[in-house]
């Protein structure tokens, strides 16, 4: 079977044997206050540094997923509101998720064919933090580096958020250019779901000192102060952050990964540009995310065309949200091959060309 759905994603095949080995090894069972695992989170940090280029004094966590993330990030980052740009589904909700728990937490929606207009937002002076989604994975769009450097400069003394769930590990985001950056590993990480990893300047360690919230087991206080030992506030998935360490260990740097996602992203758009059922949902090529290709046609065209490729072991993503049942979607990530794509392509040249 093929699978191109963005998310759990196909992973890595190496992972069987990770798995092995991570029984031989006694990851299994381990302590999570021992020092086999103590030295495993300290391995983990410095490969994802290194081979991620996160900046060296970023802090990282080890989550349960980007959801986790939306409500650590309200209760320790905010005490009263937070700011939302959003052009799709999981950047809406992430804003109503923050409303639920600050209800002053405000909403900017933007077109998904337009660039973030980040020089037309009003968003209030008192603000906690400016939250967006880097991919939006519901309907295929991305926020360039240019706009986030925008942003950035507009706002320089408030945090940014930023989710990359559909992107880190697959681009080589410009982690200094925001506060706090997170993603799961079911993405572009080509590993299972059930961890989550997040970064966060000394900048927002010391806000986050600064508020004090220490009401949840995930308040980002506590949790700094065990990271500071390499230790979580409760015991972690040990398997995933296994994984993720020999993942990291056999993979090249984010460079590369980008550069070959980036050219690959280039070659399906434009064999996508050929085809008159369906069309891509995204027609403002600066806005289209590098690692998750969204289609348009109509309903029972996209059912059928789905229930085809399944038929032919070929698993396409579903649309999602708004675009659940008109668009489907492919995903660009990096524990595909190329050759993947290639028997994807002939798939569409036989039956839809
Ligand atoms: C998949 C996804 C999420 C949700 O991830 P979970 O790990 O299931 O919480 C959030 N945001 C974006 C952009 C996503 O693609």
């Amino acid at each position: 079977m093929l699978n191109f759905y963005p998310g759990p994603s196909k992973v890595y095949p190496e992972v069987r044997q990770y798995l092995v080995d991570a029984y031989d090894e006694g990851i299994l069972s381990t302590p999570h206050r021992g020092e086999q695992f103590v030295h495993l989170s300290r391995t983990v940090v410095g490969s994802m540094k290194r081979k991620l280029n996160i900046p060296q004094d970023y802090h990282i966590f080890f989550v349960s997923s980007a959801t986790e993330c939306w409500e650590i990030l309200v209760q320790s980052f905010t005490t009263h509101k937070s700011s939302h740009i959003y052009n799709g589904s999981f950047g809406e909700k992430w804003f109503q998720y923050a409303q639920k728990l600050r209800p002053e937490a405000e909403g900017f929606s933007f077109d998904f064919n337009e660039t973030m207009p980040v020089s037309e937002l009003q968003i209030s002076p008192d603000t906690e933090l400016i939250c967006f989604t880097q991919n939006e994975t519901s309907n295929g769009t991305q926020v360039s580096p240019t706009t986030i450097l925008n942003l950035h400069n507009r706002y320089r003394d408030t945090l940014i958020a930023v989710d990359a769930t559909s992107s880190m590990a697959g681009l080589n985001l410009k982690l200094i250019k925001a506060d706090i950056w997170y993603g799961s590993v079911q993405k572009c990480f080509g590993l299972p779901p059930g961890l989550a990893i997040m970064a966060c300047s000394p900048r927002a360690i010391l806000r986050a000192k600064k508020i004090g919230e220490r009401a949840h087991y995930n308040s980002l206080v506590t949790m700094h102060e065990k990271m500071l030992n390499y230790q979580t506030t409760h015991t972690p998935n040990e398997i995933g952050i296994y994984l993720l360490k020999r993942m990291l260990e056999d993979r090249p740097f984010i460079k590369g990964i980008d550069q070959h996602l980036t050219d690959r992203a280039l070659d399906l758009y434009t064999f996508f540009e050929q085809f008159s059922d369906f069309k891509l949902l995204v027609e403002n090529e600066e806005v289209r995310s590098k690692t998750v290709i969204a289609l348009q046609g109509n309903d029972r065209l996209i059912e059928e065309l789905k229930k085809r490729a399944l038929h032919h072991g070929i698993r396409l993503g579903n649309g999602y949200g708004q675009w659940a049942r008109n668009t489907f979607r492919i995903a660009n990530f990096p524990a595909i091959e190329d050759e993947e794509y290639e028997e994807l392509k002939r798939f569409f040249l036989h039956y839809y060309a």
